[in-house]
């Protein structure tokens, strides 16, 4: 194997820690302590699980946690009145609803009564729209992390031919969008891509985030190449990424793991985005 093995673990580790520390430091100089309000309808297990990571986190680093939790049967009513009454409180930073929420609502439409401010998620309509714009704002969590990857890696993103395999609103795009805010001449791949692999092997930088199990082999990667694996696909053979790691790793410059690459990086930049949303407000 040639690659070097980009650690996600021990990024967001760090991240994690440069976050209590600021968080510390924003508390001491007299600010209210940041607050994260979670909001969880219905009983998904997984969704659950989700969110218990997510708590935890926030009281690791010094942000108050602000669970809400609503019965499965609650109204689309309902939970627009929690979100508007959290938009206006002042001891709430930021706002995090879990999707999916149960059949009967539009989660769309409840996100998107997230005031941008608060939007620590990064995924309301305004949210995105700033992104597109290179406005100021609040950064999806798992693009953000994915970006911060790289930096911690040294990847060279300016002027670097990025490739995005995937153009979900969750992943694909907001990670192009900031691909190309940091100047990288981007493309954005997808299913109807004719001969993927020749468009993946231009890549300096090759991000996956598709949803299917090692769809992307050698034949994908640029020798040299930075290769980041988004996807978390549950198998027979366990958890594996979209990338097959072995193949690509031997012609790769450098490459993320899965599990251990991405995943941990998105409640790491959680915890940023919540921060951040905290000193935006005090502004
Ligand atoms: P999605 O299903 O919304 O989007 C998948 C994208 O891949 C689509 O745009 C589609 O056009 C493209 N695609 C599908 N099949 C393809 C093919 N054969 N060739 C090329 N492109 C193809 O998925 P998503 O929400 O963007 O998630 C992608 C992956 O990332 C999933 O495995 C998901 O579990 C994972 N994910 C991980 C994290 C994390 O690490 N924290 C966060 C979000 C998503």
């Amino acid at each position: 194997m040639a690659a070097e093995i980009i650690d996600g673990k021990a990024v967001a580790a760090e991240v994690r820690a440069q976050v209590a520390r600021d968080v510390q430091a924003w508390v001491q100089a007299g600010n209210p302590q940041p607050g994260l309000a979670t909001v969880l309808v219905g009983e998904d297990p997984a969704s659950a699980v989700y969110i218990a990571g997510k708590r935890r986190a926030c009281t690791e680093v010094g942000i108050a946690d602000l669970h809400r939790h609503l019965p499965a049967h609650s109204t689309q009513q309902q939970v627009a009145e929690l979100i508007s009454e959290l938009a206006a409180d002042p001891g709430v930073s930021g706002i995090l609803l879990q999707l999916p929420v149960p059949g009967q609502m539009q989660g769309n439409e409840l996100t998107a009564l997230i005031p941008p401010l608060k939007d620590v998620d990064g995924l309301t309509p305004m949210s995105a729209g700033l992104l597109a714009q290179g406005a100021p704002g609040l950064r999806p969590c798992t693009p953000a992390g994915v970006i911060a990857l790289l930096d911690h890696a040294g990847v060279q993103i300016e002027g670097a031919e990025a490739v995005v395999v995937g153009r979900s609103d969750l992943v694909g795009k907001p990670v192009a969008a900031l691909l190309l805010a940091r100047n990288a001449t981007v493309t954005v791949a997808h299913s109807r891509t004719r001969d993927l692999a020749a468009v993946c092997a231009r890549a300096d930088i090759l991000i996956a985030a598709v949803g299917v199990p090692r769809l992307l082999g050698a034949q994908h990667v640029k020798p040299g190449a930075t290769v980041i694996d988004v996807g978390i696909n549950r198998t027979d053979a366990g958890l594996v990424g979209d990338v097959d790691f072995e193949a690509a790793a031997a012609v790769a410059g450098r490459i993320t793991p899965v599990p251990g690459g991405v995943g941990p990086m998105t409640i790491a930049m959680l915890l940023r985005n919540t921060l951040s949303a905290a000193q935006l407000q005090a502004r």
